[in-house]
């Protein structure tokens, strides 16, 4: 079914409705099937004049009513937005701008022309008229640039209109670019949640502190993508990317997805190198870190569960969180429980302290600070697997943690034998899942993907 109504300008067509719209719209709809995808694709521009048009209806309509004064008829303390939010389920912003557009039609006959044309979509109409309203500046100045503004708004995306007027409004009206930054400096927030089962971050940033961060975890992006590159060489199977100086740097695909990737390099890029370089002293000039409290016991013997008559015996006397694996920041508030097997993976490859409790959890006895793994020990283990030694990963030594092939709280001694560098990802995935890793004829360590076992017996 075709309807043609051929009108000229200023033209009155009597009897027609939105009724007639509605049945030409489930015509147009049966025909979908029938058409090529180049019949489609041609009818879509049509689409979007039809619908331009049809919002300009909706404007002339709205004008209408606020000329009519019909908002008041029902309630003499209505406003043409409170009628508009009541009648049409609006919220402010939408019955907002449906006024704003209604009002420019007199003030703006091109603007309101060229939405009826089908040339400019009612949300650029909207943007157009947002921006160019919001000060007396701007509102002085519009009337100039409108046809600009229309010509853009009818050939550019919607991006393109949005970044010129936010151009033009800083170019014509700088105090209050100047303004807005600063009221949204203003409200730069970052919450730092201690939830049940981990940390949640929830912030926001002005422009200036906001790109601050977005260089620094960019970079630290970059920087793991650089250095597991600079480790595979141009062999590697990452794209191919040419850089600022021409030459074609290979971008290794980290497997995750973006966000995930981004945490990853938060904390190993960002937040791990401030720690081991204690940039951060605390008040008491010890520099902050983060510190697991455990029993050895407990490391010795991760999968057993604990005595009864212990447990009730330490609820009694107010020992019971001794004898639990916790974590804390030397800097922070409080700690949080965390598993012993969680306690292990950290305590592989970190500084150790003995501390001797009584049974009533005071200090007998402290012994010194020691690193898990001397220096000399880390460097033959560089020089010997040069990185993350998991099938497929190609983290450098930078990246990586020593690991105890068997826990030294058991008995494994910290000798070139019994450690591995894993990159703390596999590191995490070998002591979640315990694959076990044995040293070949030739002294490298071999990990065996295949064999998981339970965590629990
Ligand atoms: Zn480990
Ligand atoms: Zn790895």
């Amino acid at each position: 079914m075709t309807v043609h109504h051929e009108l000229a300008a200023g033209q009155v067509v009597a009897g027609l409705s939105l009724a007639d719209l509605d049945a030409v719209v489930d015509g147009l709809l049966a025909g979908v099937a029938a058409l090529s995808g180049s019949q489609a694709s041609a009818r879509l521009a049509d689409v979007s004049r039809s619908a331009a048009k049809l919002s300009a209806y909706r404007v002339a309509l709205v004008a209408k009513i606020q000329a009519s004064q019909v908002w008041r008829d029902n309630d003499p303390n209505a406003t043409p937005a409170s009628f508009l939010r009541g009648e049409l389920a609006l919220d402010h912003s939408e019955a907002k701008a449906d006024l704003r557009a209604a009002e420019s039609c007199e003030r703006f006959p091109e603007l309101a022309q060229a939405c009826r044309d089908g040339r400019v979509a009612r949300d650029k109409m909207d943007a157009i008229l947002r921006v160019g309203l919001r000060t007396t500046q701007r509102e002085r100045a519009l009337p100039r640039f409108l046809n600009i503004f229309i010509d853009l708004a009818a050939s550019a995306p919607m991006s393109a209109l949005r970044k010129a007027l936010d151009l033009w409004a800083d170019q014509i009206d700088p105090i209050t670019t100047a303004t807005d930054e600063n009221a949204a400096h203003q409200r730069r927030e970052l919450h730092v949640v201690q939830l049940g089962d981990g940390v949640k971050l929830d912030g926001f940033f002005g422009k200036t502190q906001g790109m601050h961060i977005m260089a620094a975890l960019n970079g630290a992006l970059d920087k793991q993508w650089r250095d597991t590159t600079a480790k595979t060489g141009s062999s590697g199977n990452g794209n191919s990317e040419v850089s600022g100086d021409g030459s074609v740097v290979q971008v290794q695909r980290v497997a995750g997805s973006t966000a995930r990737q981004r945490a990853d390099a938060f904390i190993d890029a960002i937040i791990t190198p401030i720690l081991a370089h204690n940039l951060l002293p605390t008040a008491g000039g010890a520099p902050a870190t983060i510190c697991v409290t455990i029993p050895l016991e407990r490391l010795q013997n991760p999968h057993q569960g604990a005595d009864p008559e212990g447990v009730a015996a330490s609820i009694t006397s107010g020992t019971l969180r001794l004898g639990s694996a916790t974590l804390r920041a030397t800097n922070g508030p409080g700690d949080t429980i965390i598993s012993t097997h969680t306690a292990t993976e950290l305590s592989c490859d970190a500084t150790v302290q003995r501390v001797v409790l009584s049974p009533a959890g005071k200090p007998l006895d402290i012994g010194r600070k020691t690193r898990v793994i001397p220096e000399h020990i880390r460097t033959a283990l560089i020089i010997r697997d040069d990185g993350c030694i998991f099938p497929g990963c190609e983290k450098p030594p930078a990246w990586t943690h020593s690991h105890h092939i068997h826990h030294w709280s058991q008995g494994g001694p910290t000798s070139l034998n019994n450690l591995a560098l894993l990159c703390p990802r596999h590191h995490h995935k070998i002591h979640t899942n315990n694959i076990p890793i044995t040293l070949s004829a030739d002294g490298k360590p071999q990990v065996h993907t295949q064999h998981r076992t339970p965590d629990r017996k």
